[in-house]
């Protein structure tokens, strides 16, 4: 999902629609923005693209305000419904209070079961409501307490962004910091209070010419109102795991994620794919538009000449992100074309991020055999994805992943490749700039790949989920 705040501007809610456009890779189901005019709470949420959902004036001048908050939707938890459209908004015994969220609770079934059986009523089946409700019975008196003591209960990877009457807008990263957030500031806002924004990543700043100012740090919460920022920090230092999948997939190449240029680190895998698993070939083609910055890192050190082999529509939304199967498949013949001048009789070395299911990458094989290519070398950027994401990526269960099931080879036959090469993991950590992947002191979550799950899965334990 994709969030974004604003804390003291002027037509908020204008500023968090634009925000929320530039994010709207992390989440195409939905989306939704609550307001606070300083006395009252304003909201819109509908499912559907941001352009479609706030692209009327009469809609955002129906969310007067100062301060806002925003949300896209990528379903991981709770179905395709109106009602899962968050932010959420409730009012309590101490007045309104919005929450947008992104990321995956891990003990959100087992804290609701708990919450049921006190007399809470849930009305979505979003994980986020958990932490509305756990903020709303906590026995301490602000919401900053009342934050924190929710924050000490759930378990999970969370990016989360609220906005209260009295605490101003308050902004939280887990205590690993698996997904990202960021702090930024309008210009002209040096000497007054105000100007504040909060978003998942910094495109959303560059869109409304926001300063970035730093990331909220993994465990940090940050209090923002009439004061400026303040930050407290719940849980200590206890390391920090931002999701590795962020850099290969997942956030928009012209973002800096934790100090790194998405697109960097991308074409830095590619130039480490390229070494690693080298191929006699004629061209090198991405698989648009995930693997566009990879090959060029690819060709670049391969010296083979880059070529758009494939052309993407860009009016379907990422094909992956659509809820079921039959839509997955019919989105993939939608948005994906071989380019057959380029193609033809080529020796092709086609990039992309990842293989989950396998689907799309057999489909994009065969596109390009049909077109004329004389071989075709699939190089995933991604290590195989052996494991599904807890924390906020819409991974399939293991018995979907083509890479749990299958040797490199039994895969390499199923997508109808010549060759088939993943990076390592020391490779994709050294495109991150160390010297491998870390043996102790792990720097980041790659559970999908490795297995290695950072957080607790706490319902998965219980067997409350499957
Ligand atoms: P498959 O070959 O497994 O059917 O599909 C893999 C493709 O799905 C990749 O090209 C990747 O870009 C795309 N994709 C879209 N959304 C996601 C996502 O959330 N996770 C993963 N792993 N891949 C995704
Ligand atoms: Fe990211 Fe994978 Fe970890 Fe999920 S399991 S947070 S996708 S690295
Ligand atoms: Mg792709």
């Amino acid at each position: 999902c994709g969030v974004f705040g604003v804390w003291g501007v002027p037509n908020a809610a204008a500023l968090t629609a634009l925000g929320l456009h530039a994010l709207q890779h992390r989440g195409q189901e939905a989306a939704g923005i609550v307001s606070f005019d300083g006395e009252s709470f304003h909201q819109h949420k509908a499912l559907g693209l941001v352009g479609d959902v706030f692209g009327s004036q009469t809609v955002i001048e129906g969310l007067p305000g100062e301060a806002a908050i925003g949300h896209n939707r990528y379903g991981t938890t709770g179905g395709t419904h109106v009602r899962n459209v968050q932010p959420i908004y409730a009012d309590y015994a101490f007045g309104g209070l919005a929450v947008a969220h992104n990321g995956n609770l891990t003990n959100a079934a087992t804290l609701r079961q708990a919450l049921v059986k006190r007399g809470c009523i849930f009305h979505s089946t979003m994980d986020t409501e958990v932490i509305v409700h756990l903020i709303a019975i906590s026995l301490y008196d602000t919401a900053i307490d009342r934050l924190m003591d929710a924050a000490k209960q759930i378990k999970g990877a969370y990016s989360l962004i609220t906005l209260t009457p009295d605490n101003g807008m308050m902004g939280m990263r887990d205590p690993l910091g698996v997904r990202p957030l960021v702090l930024g500031r309008m210009p002209g806002y040096e000497k007054k209070a105000g100007g504040w924004i909060l978003a998942s990543e910094t495109c959303a700043l560059d869109i409304i010419g926001a300063d970035y100012v730093r990331d909220i740090e993994p465990g940090e919460i940050v209090v923002i109102n009439g004061d400026g920022v303040t930050s407290l920090w719940p849980f200590g230092d206890v390391g920090r795991r931002f999701c590795i999948f962020e850099y290969i997939y997942f956030a928009r190449p012209d973002s800096v994620l934790e100090g790194q240029s998405v697109y960097e680190v991308r074409t830095r895998i590619g130039g480490e794919l390229a070494r690693e698993s080298g191929v006699e070939a004629d061209i090198v083609v991405p698989v648009p538009d995930s693997g566009v910055p990879s090959a060029i890192g690819y060709a670049h050190e391969s010296g083979l000449p880059y070529e758009m082999g494939i052309v993407r529509n860009h009016y379907v939304g990422r094909t992956f992100i659509q809820p079921t199967d039959q839509i997955r498949n019919l989105g993939v013949k939608m948005k994906h074309s071989a380019n057959k001048a380029v193609l033809e009789g080529r020796r092709v070395i086609l990039v992309d991020d990842s293989i989950v299911r396998g689907t799309t990458s057999r489909k994009i094989v065969d596109m390009v055999r049909a077109a004329g290519a004389k071989e075709v070398h699939m190089r995933i950027t991604s290590p195989p994805t052996k494991h599904p994401c807890f924390y906020g990526i819409d991974t399939p269960s293991e018995k979907h992943l083509l890479a749990a099931r299958h040797s490199l080879e039994e895969m390499r036959e199923a997508i109808n490749a010549d060759s088939l090469a993943f990076i390592s993991f020391d490779g994709l950590y050294r495109a991150l700039g160390h010297q491998g992947r870390p043996v102790a002191n792990h720097t980041n979550c790659d559970a999908c790949f490795s297995g290695d799950y950072p957080i607790s899965l706490v319902d998965k334990e219980g067997k409350l989920v499957q």
